[in-house]
């Protein structure tokens, strides 16, 4: 499908462990990763509006002896074998292994992921988004100038929430669900091209 509203220096940042699927501490083998309901119905929308979509995810699972980088791969080929008959696909996935103790500059809420990916692909950040459910996610996407949606999908939620109210922590929207996080970032990039085209 074309699409004349985005340019491929689009992208659309996930987060996966309670964004995509149902967080259960560790997800640590193929089995474990549940997708919430209407997820590669949505994530195919995005592939259709061009931006690329992108996993930022910790997985300090790696650091701490409970799964092997093998461990991780054979779990995203399971995503994609889940969402592929919906005709979606995810574009790269950018991952931090560290141990929390590590100090590394990758795990969220550091900027260091959504920054790989920026320098890989050449991404306009102003024209991105980030949709996560946990305070980090929103945190490493406002450091790296990221639209952050928060959705409401897991218990960390409503500290983000209450983070907001706090002025801890900026918000660009919040969404009851990836769908409706999703049926948010169309919106906002279908205006966005209305506009370009009007000044055309
Ligand atoms: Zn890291």
């Amino acid at each position: 499908m074309s699409n004349m509203f985005t340019a491929r220096s689009t992208a659309v940042f996930l987060d996966r462990d309670g964004t995509l699927n149902h967080d259960t501490g560790y997800v640590t083998t193929p089995e474990q990763l549940v997708l919430f309901p209407g997820v590669p119905e949505a994530i195919a929308r995005l592939n259709q509006l061009g931006a690329m979509v992108l996993l930022v995810t910790n997985q300090s699972a790696i650091g701490r002896g409970m799964m092997t980088i093998e461990g991780l791969e054979a779990i995203h080929e399971r995503l994609a074998e889940m969402i592929r008959p919906y005709g979606a696909w995810i574009d790269g996935i950018f991952f931090c292994p560290h141990h929390p103790q590590d100090g590394c500059e990758c795990r969220k809420p550091k900027a260091g992921l959504i920054n790989q990916a920026v320098n890989r692909f050449a991404l306009d950040v102003s024209q991105c988004y980030l949709v996560g459910d946990k305070r980090s996610d929103l945190e490493a996407a406002q450091t790296a100038s990221v639209p952050g949606v928060l959705v409401m999908t897991s218990t960390y939620s409503a500290d983000v929430v209450r983070a907001r109210d706090a002025g801890q922590v900026q918000l660009d929207y919040i969404a009851d669900s990836f769908v409706h996080a999703v049926d948010w970032i169309e919106q906002q990039m279908m205006s966005r091209g209305n506009r370009i085209r009007q000044y055309r």
